[in-house]
């Protein structure tokens, strides 16, 4: 069992980490971007570098940090089940983060969304054993050319070992290594395809990209994402998460109900700010000028989301 103290160091050990250039989470910072390339391109580019972080959590549960999306990992005699797959370039060093856990066969993947930084690593995880699973817009998604206009990159139907084999609309419930495992598809947030995976016994939960720990998040408007729906997610987070409760966020440190109190409000007070102005009639450039995330910005606007993306993301959905 790791106690809170443990989740602190840990946490510290992470964030040092992602100050080093082989950092590929989309948490990397802007300035290591090609002069011609864009986010997905360099992301995949640079992937085998990374540097993965094992972070135990509670019971038969770990997480892996910095292959991309935040990877949870629950280990037993039915063989491990991945929540998100991470980037495939760096598949080596998952599999050794994943080896370094327990000697239980990859059986499980479950998918959060259909992003790449969290499916990318779905047709290496299926040839080692995995039965991918996921809700039925990452399924489309993946099975057909997608263009997300954030990244200015349309995506090629992926190949048909990373497409999930199993799919479910609403809600699932699975039973493996001795626990339940709860994944529930939230409304349209991030993309239209969210899912949060409970562990009830372990008291953890997995909140995919409805919440960005320590950095502004990407809304993808492209596959339905908005910036009313992430708010609205982060209020069901909200309503779940209890006082001891371990939150996964998809991108950022383990986090636990304050950081997510942190961040609701963080979403909540630029929605209004940047809705007020933009009601007066201001420009988006106007909007930018008057700073509306200052107080935050030195923490939480230096990963992949400036300060401008994010307001922009708000803006475009008020
Ligand atoms: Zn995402």
């Amino acid at each position: 069992m790791t106690t809170k103290l443990d989740v602190r160091i840990s946490r510290r050990c992470f964030f040092a980490s992602a100050g080093a250039a082989t950092t590929v989470a989309l948490v990397m910072p802007r300035k290591l971007f090609g002069q011609d390339e864009g986010l997905v391109q360099t992301a995949r580019r640079t992937a085998a570098a990374s540097t993965i972080t094992v972070q135990k959590l509670r019971g038969n549960i770990s997480v892996l940090l910095g292959a991309g999306g935040n990877i949870a990992v629950l280990t037993g005699r039915d063989g491990k089940l991945l929540i998100d797959a991470g980037f495939a370039g760096a598949h080596p060093k998952i599999a050794d983060a994943l080896a370094s856990i327990s000697p239980d066969p990859i059986k499980h993947l479950v998918n959060t969304h259909w992003h790449f930084d969290h499916t990318d690593g779905n047709e290496w995880l299926h040839s080692a054993g995995a039965a991918i699973l996921a809700h039925t817009n990452t399924r489309k998604h993946l099975s057909t050319t997608t263009r997300v206009d954030g990244w200015n990159f349309t995506f090629s139907p992926a190949p048909p070992g990373a497409i999930p084999a199993e799919v479910f609309d609403d809600q699932r419930t699975l039973e493996l290594n001795g626990t339940t495992i709860a994944l529930k598809h939230y409304a349209p947030a991030h993309t239209d395809s969210d899912i949060s995976v409970h562990f009830p016994d372990a008291d953890t939960l997995h909140v995919a990209d409805t919440f960005w720990n320590g950095y502004y998040p990407f809304i993808d408007y492209s596959t339905g994402g908005s910036i009313d729906g992430m708010v609205r997610a982060t209020e069901e987070n909200l309503a779940k998460v209890t006082d001891k409760m371990i939150v996964i966020p998809g991108h950022g440190a383990v986090a636990d109900k304050s950081q997510l109190t942190f961040y609701r409000d963080l979403l909540v007070g630029t929605r209004e700010k940047v809705a007020a102005l933009k009601k007066q009639g201001k420009s988006l450039d106007e909007i930018i000028a008057t700073n509306p995330t200052a107080a935050t910005d030195a923490k939480w606007g230096n990963g992949f989301r400036s300060p401008k993306d994010f307001i922009g993301d708000v803006f475009q959905g008020v």
